[in-house]
């Protein structure tokens, strides 16, 4: 018997608890592990949420990351023993996820540990920090470069924002941190390496016409919405826009000019699908030079399962600072 964060809906309505169920009770999968420590995304508050859409059925467990260790497989590629991670796929959306002492998934899902990276070094970056990386990655894939000019990060003190800020700030770019934090968590952003911060108003007021200066070599927006038809205006010349997310909301208006006048690129980044190689490559660069470093020492909440309902609904409101890890071992 172990412990796990158990979301209901039924007739009682929407609510949730830490429970004691047994290993009978977990998903068919071929790869049984016990977890060290999972993480809180942006993704989890909208699970643990009765409007967030993103559960397929309840009784459920919520925790779309995990890491831990190996207690059985049937899978080719681990054995008994082996560290391994999980972000994304179905984990946490429609299979029990990672706020649980064990877990069983499917070995298909599963990335060993990268050398260079303990549990909770790996849940610190977790899905929100892999896909600042994939951003990244797919900016510098882009023709972006440090002598291009300032890269701009929205939603920079959120997880995928705090994570993206530093690793572009190690990679040698200037970095500048739009926040809705300005007053309070500006010196913060300065320590992760940010080289100027600005309030996401700023970011957001419209410029007249079309297209405006050109500011952006490249921009990482995981808040999207109304901001982005602004941030697009500014983005210079084949500049690119790396999109995951919508934390300022789904919807945004435009025209085609930054794209047919500047050839500005819009590049829509996927965390939870990304193809097992690539996710591999990605992981191990973060486990290397991309190592969010200051992150890691100046950035992270850990937590156990007794405080996670508070912290998900505080990551739903925007409140949330840097990354928060679940220790579950
Ligand atoms: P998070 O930690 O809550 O960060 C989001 C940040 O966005 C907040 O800290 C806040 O930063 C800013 N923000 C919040 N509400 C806003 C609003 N109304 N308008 C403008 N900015 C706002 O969440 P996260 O886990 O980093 O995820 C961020 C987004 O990326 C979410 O939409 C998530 O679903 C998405 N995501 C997508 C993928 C993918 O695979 N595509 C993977 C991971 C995450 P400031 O206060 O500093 O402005």
């Amino acid at each position: 018997k172990f412990q796990a964060f158990m979301i209901h809906k039924d007739e009682q309505g929407f609510r949730n608890a830490i429970e004691t169920i047994n290993i009978e009770q977990l998903p068919v999968g071929d790869v049984l592990v016990q977890v060290d420590y999972s993480s809180v995304n942006y993704k989890d508050g909208l699970a643990n949420s009765p409007e967030g859409r993103i559960v397929s059925s309840y009784p459920f467990i919520p925790g779309i990351d995990l890491a831990g260790t190996v207690i059985e497989s049937n899978h080719p590629r681990f054995d008994e023993g082996d560290a391994v991670l999980c972000t994304g796929y179905e984990l946490g959306v429609s299979h029990f996820g990672g706020y649980s002492e064990f877990a069983r998934v499917r070995g298909d899902w599963l990335v060993p540990l990268p050398k260079g990276l303990n549990f909770k070094e790996a849940m610190s970056i977790g899905t929100a920090g892999f896909t600042a990386a994939l951003s990244v990655d797919r900016l510098i894939l882009n023709g972006l470069s440090p002598d291009k000019g300032p890269v701009l990060v929205t939603g920079a003190t959120g997880g995928v924002g705090s994570v993206a800020v530093c690793i572009l700030a190690q990679l040698g770019f200037d970095v500048v941190a739009s926040t809705g934090k300005l007053a309070t968590q500006s010196e913060w952003l300065h320590q992760l390496g940010a080289t100027s911060v600005v309030s996401r108003d700023e970011v957001l007021v419209p410029a007249k016409g079309v297209l405006a200066k050109e500011r952006w070599a490249g921009v990482v927006d995981p808040v999207g919405g109304p901001q982005l038809t602004e941030l697009l205006k500014s983005v210079q010349y084949g500049g690119g826009v790396a999109l995951s997310g919508l934390a300022g909301g789904s919807k945004f208006d435009n025209t085609v000019y930054p794209f047919i006048l500047r050839g500005v690129q819009l590049l829509g980044i996927d965390s939870v699908y990304c193809p097992m190689k690539h996710r591999q490559a990605v992981w191990s660069k973060l486990a290397e030079a991309w190592k969010p470093h200051k992150l890691l020492q100046a950035g992270i909440t850990e937590i156990s399962l007794h405080e996670l309902s508070s912290v998900l609904e505080l990551i739903l409101q925007g409140d949330a600072v840097g990354r928060t890890v679940v220790k579950l071992r």
